[in-house]
């Protein structure tokens, strides 16, 4: 097992990429907490991880609400007495246009998709330097570093977690924690059927694997970044993109 006994946080494991990586993460001999802001996706998820003879619970939690991410990482501390890895997963698109993206529309992709993780993060910190040890994983994208025509609010939040890593990972690293992202391509899941069925195909055409991702890709990814085989891996970013970008 790869990840026995660690203790893990996935924020947005609900659905898609953080479901799949809970239940990878419980078959590897992980504690996982299942912390989303739906409910009944996120207690699907703990059942299935259960069912499986896995260990884990749910965490109601909005990752842009700073007291309610301290809460989940007492909550957690509480059960299980530790806190080694943290997925900072949970994220929204509210896609338009420059000329016709609302301030609303800008705050909320902020406020969730860059504001939650930092919430998240320094709620866990501070146990984490305790310890001298952890993990963090930050989900970026492919847009971070290639940019998407209506995503404007989407790749800036994924562009500023590309920063926070490597800040953090200079930062923590000397505390005996480890900052890295991952940046997935096309997956599909949940949030990527809710794009036009054409745009999907010219992205797994534009792919030299001629085909997207899945929520499995990204999830052994994670495994991997969360394990000690990566105990020297530090303020990476790591494409999930079927060379998409070659
Ligand atoms: P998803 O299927 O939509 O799952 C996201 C989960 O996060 C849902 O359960 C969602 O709940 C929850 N959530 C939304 N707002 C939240 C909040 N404020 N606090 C806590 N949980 C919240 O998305 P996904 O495709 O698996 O994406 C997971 C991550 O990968 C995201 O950060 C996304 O940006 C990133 N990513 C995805 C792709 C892709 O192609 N799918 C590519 C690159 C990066 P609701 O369902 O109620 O909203």
């Amino acid at each position: 097992m790869r990840v026995k006994d660690k203790v893990v946080i996935i924020t947005g494991g609900g659905s898609g990429i953080g479901r799949e990586t809970g239940i990878l993460f419980a078959k590897e001999g992980a504690k996982v907490v299942i912390a989303d802001v739906n409910e009944k996706a996120g207690a699907e998820t703990v059942e299935l991880i259960k069912n499986a003879g896995g260990e884990a619970f749910f965490a109601r939690l909005d990752v842009s609400n700073r007291e309610q991410a301290k809460q989940v990482v007492k909550e957690t501390i509480a059960k299980y007495g530790r806190l080694d890895v943290l997925i900072n997963n949970a994220g929204i698109i509210q896609d338009a246009l420059v000329v016709k993206m609302t301030e609303e529309q800008w705050d909320k992709v902020i406020d969730i998709n860059l504001k939650g993780p930092f919430n998240c993060i320094q709620a866990v910190v501070g146990q984490m330097i305790s310890q001298g040890s952890g993990v963090i994983l930050n989900i970026s994208s492919i847009v971070a570093l290639y940019g998407n025509v209506g995503q404007t609010n989407y790749a800036a939040t994924k562009a500023g977690l590309v920063g926070m890593t490597k800040t953090l990972a200079k930062e923590l690293g000397k505390k005996g924690i480890r900052v890295n992202a991952v940046a997935p391509g096309f997956i599909y899941t949940p949030m990527t059927e809710a794009m036009p069925e054409k745009i999907l195909e010219m992205m797994k055409e534009k792919t030299p694997l001629k085909r997207l991702g899945t929520p499995a890709d990204v999830a052994s990814t994670l495994l991997f970044l969360a394990s000690d085989e990566a105990s020297f891996i530090n303020g990476a970013v790591i494409s999930v993109d079927g060379g998409l970008l070659l």
